[in-house]
């Protein structure tokens, strides 16, 4: 049995993050992840530019840039009649920009400065908290064939959308209407739109969208995602829903040889729409995708998963100065998510129920954004 003073599980996105805030400020930690790194995790690999920020914050600015990543400037996006709105994306603080980053390279990025910054990182499967009367102690791992004790004043799960702590906290499924699934590939046999996301939210799939994001000259991140409730309730896979976008005769145009999709990899994503949601426990906290934070509209989760790694970080370095991890102490974690993430969410969710309900509202706010350019910040807010 080990003893240490903070567990976080889960070295993705949120998880580096939060280890790398908490030994910054002079803690121990012990970050714990299934997979070593780098490791591949589906996703769109949209990085917006506050994630950009955020990384500038914490001093990995010098790191970030010299690893001369795919940057973005503009975006295109095309509502289902065909309408588009095209505009040049703002710069953040110090410069910063969106880019599109192979997952493997970004996580293994992070992980690797929580590393140089001290963290300890553990390679093992996490199989459950440790609970003694509703109280999380730590957590069991699974490293090196043995089942080993890890006992901690505080644990942080940020072990993604499947998260075995947010399982074994909150025993009740969330409804499907506050999950959504999403198909992701690559292909270098589409034209590239240089420097360009592109969103395509076709009939099809509402409520969702397809998308292509270039992360090189030659190469794209090309895929799709929907609401899991409608997911079930329509015919196709996503593979198939997939295969009809790139069928439209916009995109056959686009597509050379015989347009091979490589590494096809699904995933689910946990949106932030479902308000009643608790993130704080006696003893733990759970940020990123375990905490349910993906915006219900856009999917983006790792500028959210981030932030709530920020607000996690501060909250426990005060609680474990208070030396009381009780849930009284750290549901203020819980209020810091909400007035930080949820009225971004709440639109998000609104504008989605009301195109569900009214598909053509899509046009007509993507028509109206042509001339007011602060209206496709909703859409775009975390890219
Ligand atoms: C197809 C798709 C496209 C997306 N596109 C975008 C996009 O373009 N931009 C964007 O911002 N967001 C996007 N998202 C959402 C984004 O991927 C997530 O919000 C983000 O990865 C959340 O980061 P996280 O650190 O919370 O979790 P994750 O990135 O899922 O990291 C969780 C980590 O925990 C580890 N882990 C899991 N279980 C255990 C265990 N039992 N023991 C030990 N370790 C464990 C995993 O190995 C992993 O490393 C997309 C999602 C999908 C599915």
């Amino acid at each position: 049995m080990e003893h240490r003073e903070i567990v976080v599980v889960g070295a993705g996105p949120s998880g580096a993050t939060a280890a790398i805030a908490l030994r910054q400020q002079g803690h121990d930690v012990l970050l714990i992840d299934r997979q070593p790194f780098p490791r591949d995790k589906p996703c769109g690999d949209g990085i917006p530019v506050g994630v950009t920020e955020i990384l500038y914050d914490l001093g990995l600015k010098e790191r970030f840039d010299k690893a001369n990543f795919y940057p973005i400037d503009k975006v295109h996006l095309v509502s289902p009649a065909g309408y588009v709105y095209e505009n040049a994306l703002k710069e953040g603080k110090q410069g910063a920009k969106g880019h599109v980053i192979s997952r493997r390279q970004f996580d293994a990025l992070l992980q690797e400065a929580a590393v140089q910054a001290g963290v300890e990182f553990c390679l093992g499967k996490v199989k459950e908290p440790i609970l003694e009367d509703g109280q999380v102690r730590g957590v069991r791992v699974m490293a090196d064939h043995h089942l080993h004790e890890i006992r901690a004043a505080l644990v942080l799960a940020a072990d993604g959308a499947t998260s075995v702590i947010g399982r074994a906290l909150q025993p009740a499924r969330v409804p499907d209407k506050h999950r959504a699934i999403a198909l992701r590939a690559y292909s270098e046999e589409i034209a590239v739109r240089p420097h360009q996301v592109e969103f395509y939210l076709h009939q099809e799939i509402l409520p969702g969208y397809a998308w292509i994001f270039p992360m090189a000259e030659n190469k794209v991140n090309i895929g799709c995602g929907m609401r899991l409730d409608k997911f079930l309730q329509q015919p196709y896979t996503l593979e198939q829903l997939l295969a009809i976008f790139l069928g439209l005769p916009f995109m056959r145009e686009r597509v050379r040889g015989d347009g091979r999709l490589q590494d096809p990899a699904t995933w689910q994503l946990t949106c932030g729409s479902y308000k009643q949601l608790q993130r704080a426990y006696d003893g733990a906290l759970l940020l990123g995708d375990a905490g349910w934070l993906i915006d219900p509209l856009t999917g983006g989760g790792i500028e959210n998963g981030m932030m709530s790694a920020l607000l996690a970080a501060q909250v426990a370095h005060q609680a474990l100065q208070q030396g009381d991890c009780s849930r009284r102490t750290l549901q203020v974690y819980d209020r810091a998510c909400r007035a930080a993430l949820w009225p971004v969410m709440r639109r998000s969710y609104w504008i989605q129920r009301w195109v569900l309900r009214f598909p053509w509202l899509l046009d007509g706010l993507i028509k109206y954004a042509r001339n007011h350019p602060h209206i496709a910040h909703v859409f775009l807010a975390k890219f």
